[in-house]
């Protein structure tokens, strides 16, 4: 199979600011918000989102993860109630909530992530960012904040790197 490069960590870097900047005047600061990693490398975006809005206004944001396995329509997971990835509940009550996940696809995991969050109280509103949109929505959800589009074909598939678990900052995408 072929691959091409997407992002590497200095590109990664700079979207990462550029979002960082995007949230803070799109929500005028960052008062009441709440940044939600949806599990693994979802979480480690919004935890640099984050440390990113401390350099720039000196202000500390709540980071928060969620596992939404249990919320797919179609892998079969039958619902209980809304659970994080550690298992509390969110205070979402009133809140903004700005969701994060490394790639956006068809829309369900997003989709099932917002069931997740509203069936623990109701947030002021819901934003969507991601570091890689690559297309082939199913559902009507299109992110507020994104690092690259990478228009794909579905034989393509986008292999994303992040430091903190990969060891390494990279986007790649795969042609089978
Ligand atoms: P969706 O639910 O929108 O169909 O797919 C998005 C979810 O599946 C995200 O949590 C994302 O991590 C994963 N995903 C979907 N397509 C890809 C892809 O091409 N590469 C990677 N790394 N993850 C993907
Ligand atoms: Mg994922």
């Amino acid at each position: 199979h072929e691959e091409h490069a997407i992002m590497d960590e200095t590109a990664m870097r700079r979207a990462l600011t550029r979002i960082a900047h995007e949230i803070l005047e799109k929500n005028k600061g960052v008062e009441n918000c709440m940044l939600v990693g949806i599990r693994t490398r979802g979480i480690y975006l919004a935890q640099r989102i984050a440390d990113r809005i401390q350099e720039i206004e000196g202000i500390p944001v709540p980071v928060a993860e969620i596992d939404v396995t249990a919320y797919r329509d179609d892998r079969g997971g039958k619902r209980e109630g809304a659970r994080t990835s550690t298992g509390v509940m969110l205070p979402v009550q009133d809140k903004k909530l700005i969701l994060f996940d490394d790639v956006l696809y068809t829309g369900r995991t997003v989709r099932a992530a917002m069931d997740a969050l509203m069936d623990q109280g109701r947030p002021q509103s819901i934003q969507l960012a991601v570091l890689v949109d690559r297309g082939h929505r199913e559902l009507p959800i299109r992110p507020d904040f994104v690092g690259k589009n990478v228009p794909t074909s579905k034989l393509e598939a986008i292999e994303v790197q992040i430091s903190e678990v990969d060891g390494i900052d990279n986007v790649i995408i795969l042609q089978q």
